[in-house]
């Protein structure tokens, strides 16, 4: 299917010079329309730097220090998302591409309610739009999200936790965005809620039909949930495939370690073992392939060389790539 953003070779760094962290490196990843695509990695891999970075949302000092982000609209030419003017930037922000952040569900205002905090996002984005409609149309979102419209007065202590979520992806979907990016909006919740709000945002997806990133550790959410999954590792994504690929066979150790250290599905969770050893420092960062101080697979050029994304062939003819020095058709960096 066609593409609907495409990340191209995107660099983001946290401060200048020798101090910098190279948070995300050389991250090309490709969103189709409709599909869910996961991306999962342990804490510090770069997912937020990432999700803030194509979106021009990056707290200071983070600067992009290099790439593309092109976006297509549902009509008209394709451009650069890094390349529009900041009031151009605002309308890509709430029209074609919403956010709902780590921890989101406490960003509600406090002291408003949920109807005002709805309402205020339209009224910004179009102000001749009537009262009357303002109204109708959030409390169309919330029943869509499953909040009954009699809490539309409610503040938003009164809700709980999941129900703030709820209201929190009303209010990314109320422009009817055609990409919604969900950086870890569950981790504060718990399992079955995560489950139950994942499972009502993929539902909506195929009434409304826009596509999902949808950024967590846990990767048993995005194995039941995603089209495609890619994983990161160092600010680099080390694997892509589908997500039916990653959970039978991962390629990469890394890869392959996560889906290990993750519980079961269904029935008795299992005690996590995880991956021995820490995440990398992202500023003394391993030479060769980053992982390698903690794989158990390492041989000869691992410690010298940097793999990047090759495309094994697979038996299936699903598209997965993958950058580990196993596999015949990962590259060296800069060829
Ligand atoms: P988590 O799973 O914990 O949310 P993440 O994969 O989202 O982790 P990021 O938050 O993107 O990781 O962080 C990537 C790297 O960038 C980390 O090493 C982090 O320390 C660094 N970093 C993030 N924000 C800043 C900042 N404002 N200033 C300096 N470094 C930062
Ligand atoms: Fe392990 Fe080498 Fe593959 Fe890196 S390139 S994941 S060290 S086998
Ligand atoms: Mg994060």
């Amino acid at each position: 299917t066609a593409p609907v953003l495409e990340i191209r070779n995107l660099n983001v760094e946290y401060g200048l010079g020798a101090e910098a962290v190279h948070a995300v490196r050389d991250v090309s990843l490709t969103l189709h329309r409709g599909e869910v695509l996961g991306l999962a990695g342990e804490s510090g891999s770069g997912k937020s730097t990432l999700a803030y970075g194509m979106t021009r949302l990056l707290p200071p000092p983070g600067v992009i220090t290099g790439g593309q982000v092109v976006y297509h609209p549902a009509e008209g030419d394709p451009y650069d998302v890094l390349g529009l003017s900041d009031r151009d930037l605002r309308g890509f922000r709430w029209n074609e591409t919403a956010i709902v952040f780590q921890g989101a569900m406490n960003s509600l205002n406090p002291v408003h309610k949920i109807s005002t905090q709805l309402t205020d996002v339209l009224k910004a984005h179009d102000p001749r739009m009537s009262e009357h409609s303002r109204n109708a149309r959030a409390r169309e979102m919330l029943k869509l999200v499953g909040i009954s419209p009699d809490r539309m007065e409610a503040y938003p202590h009164q809700l709980s936790g999941g129900m703030r979520q709820r209201v929190m992806i009303g209010m990314a979907l109320i422009l009817q965005p055609q990409v919604v990016i969900m950086d870890e909006p569950t981790t504060a919740l718990d399992v079955v809620m995560q489950r139950q709000i994942l499972g009502q945002l993929i539902e909506l997806r195929e009434r409304l039909g826009f596509s999902v990133i949808f950024i967590t550790h846990d990767l048993s959410l995005l194995v039941e949930f995603s089209n495609r999954i890619a994983i990161m590792y160092g600010g680099r994504i080390v694997e892509e495939a589908p997500a039916a690929a990653v959970y039978r066979d991962a390629l990469h150790p890394y890869s392959a370690g996560l889906l290990g250290s993750f519980p079961a599905l269904r029935g008795p969770r299992r005690e996590l073992t995880g991956i021995p050893g820490s995440p990398p420092d992202l500023k003394g960062m391993p030479s060769g392939c980053s992982f390698h101080p903690r794989c158990a697979r390492a041989f000869d050029p691992c410690a010298d060389t940097i793999p990047i994304l090759g495309r094994p062939d697979t038996p299936d003819g699903a598209t997965r790539s993958v950058a580990c020095w196993l596999h015949p058709a990962a590259q060296p960096v800069g060829s």
